[in-house]
């Protein structure tokens, strides 16, 4: 029994070892990332629910290194957002947006949307990269969108709120990621200074077969409209779905229906594809 007991917890210990063992490789590794070329920013077409066309895109990390293979975003951000190297990262994924929105030529209503975390969203640094990136692109403001979660403004509401009305007033739009998850409140949703609201997959997936979803879904809807937020609807995966989005009138969907993320070429051409529709 002894025996037995150790050996659990031998075993025990030694797969807690591999799991803080690949932690530490993670970091290792992920501080070096961006310089050594590992990261991509895939996109992920954002569409038009009335018209179907590609109005933006969401902007994805990928991230490949040669000892760990692809690592999944799931894995990584969660990390970098503890060790605060996820900074490093946001000012790569803001310079390389930037750098897509001259190549895309975007025209007046094309908007980029990218990811912030809370660290991203409470620091200094994040001030600068975008004073910077506007030197070299004045009319960034028309063509970003910042997501933040709701988690990321629950941690420090008043500090986020500060900050968001910030990044408003330079005329960024900010959407809430991820709506649904968290547990803001109606009251808190109002104070928030936000101009979109995107509702979580976890919602939209089902929407076909789930009434509960569906009311959800439809309430959430009414009520952004009512506070004058544009909806948007991720994990948009059929035809069905899409159909009573538009019935609903969600403005935006986003979902493998559509496109999975793709490299920037791949989404470059299809928006020359629509353009010569
Ligand atoms: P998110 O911001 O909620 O991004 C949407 C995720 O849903 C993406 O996963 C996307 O590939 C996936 N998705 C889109 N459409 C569908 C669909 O129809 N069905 C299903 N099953 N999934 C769909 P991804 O790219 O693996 O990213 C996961 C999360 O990692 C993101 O969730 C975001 O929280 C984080 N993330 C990714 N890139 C960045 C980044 O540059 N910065 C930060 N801070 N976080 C990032
Ligand atoms: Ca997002
Ligand atoms: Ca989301
Ligand atoms: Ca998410």
């Amino acid at each position: 029994e002894a025996k037995r007991r150790q050996d659990f917890v031998f075993l025990y210990s030694e797969g807690l070892d591999e799991q803080y063992l690949r932690k530490l490789d993670i970091l290792e590794h992920l501080k070096y990332a961006a310089d050594e070329k590992e990261l991509t920013l895939l996109l992920q077409p954002k569409i038009e629910t009335q018209t179907g066309k590609t109005i933006g895109a969401e902007a994805l990390l990928r991230w490949h290194n040669e000892k760990l293979g692809f690592v999944g975003p799931d894995e990584f951000i969660p990390l970098a957002e503890q060790s605060g190297l996820i900074k490093r990262l946001t000012e790569w994924v803001f310079k390389q947006s930037v750098s897509y929105l001259k190549r895309i030529n975007a025209g007046g209503d094309f908007s980029l949307s990218i990811n912030l975390s809370a660290i991203d969203l409470l620091s200094d640094e994040i001030l600068s990269v975008i004073d910077e990136l506007e030197r070299e692109m004045p009319e960034l403001n028309k063509h970003l969108i910042l997501e933040v979660t709701e988690s990321a403004i629950v941690s420090d509401p008043d500090a986020a709120i500060e900050r968001l009305n910030w990044l408003r007033g330079k005329g960024y739009q900010v959407s809430i990621d991820d709506y649904g998850t968290g547990y803001s409140s109606l009251e808190q949703m109002r104070r928030l200074p936000v101009t979109e609201l995107k509702i979580d997959r976890a919602f939209v997936q089902p929407l076909v077969s789930s009434v509960t979803d569906q009311s959800i879904v439809r309430s959430t809807i009414q009520l952004a409209h009512e506070l004058g937020l544009k909806v948007v609807a991720e994990g948009v995966e059929d035809v069905e779905s899409w159909n009573w989005l538009k019935n609903q009138n969600c403005d935006v969907l986003q979902g493998f229906y559509f496109s999975k993320p793709i490299p920037f070429d791949d989404f470059n051409e299809r928006l020359q594809g629509e353009s010569r529709d």
